[in-house]
């Protein structure tokens, strides 16, 4: 394993260390040092490649256990029925919002980036279940209860890491 792999978990980095356990080794496990700032993840004898497929699928899950917390604030907030919630890797956005579904989609990536961006898209697509449009009704909701989304939503145009801090 390349001792120089990286995870950028919630906008902070982490090294990345694989370690062959067969008791262990599990695609939605991993050990997170916030000391060290270490994230551990187990693989069976002799699968040191599937470290990173492991280590996308419990990012994964972050992105589903994280987004279920903030989903039940919001939708006690915004006084809504429940929503269900997805995480699914998305080439090309951040989230989407099935209204009929009542369902949320969020991009499996926004575990890389300080949860306040996993907020701001949540909400986001909440605010559709009020709005479907991206009209000036629709802004004013989101701008009600996410007030800084317009630097959030530039923010996350941006290349992650900054360039300068590296991979
Ligand atoms: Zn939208």
């Amino acid at each position: 394993m390349d001792s120089n792999a990286i995870f950028w978990l919630w906008g902070e980095r982490f090294s990345l260390r694989g370690i062959e356990d067969d008791k262990k080794a599990n695609v939605a496990l991993a050990d997170v040092d916030e000391q060290g700032k270490t994230l551990t993840v187990y693989v069976h004898t002799g699968r040191m490649e599937h470290l990173l497929l492991y280590v996308r699928r419990w990012g994964k899950q972050c992105v589903l256990n994280t987004g279920s917390k903030y989903l039940k604030f919001w939708e006690n907030k915004l006084g809504l029925t429940p929503v269900s919630l997805v995480a699914k890797a998305m080439k090309t956005r951040w989230g989407s919002c099935a209204i009929h579904k009542r369902q949320v989609t969020l991009n499996t990536d926004l575990v890389h980036r300080n949860a306040r961006y996993l907020e701001y898209v949540l909400v986001h697509e909440l605010t559709h279940l009020f709005e479907s449009g991206h009209g000036p009704q629709f802004y004013a909701l989101l701008e009600a209860h996410i007030p800084d989304w317009r630097r959030l939503r530039d923010d996350l145009k941006l290349p992650f890491p900054p360039p300068d801090i590296g991979i």
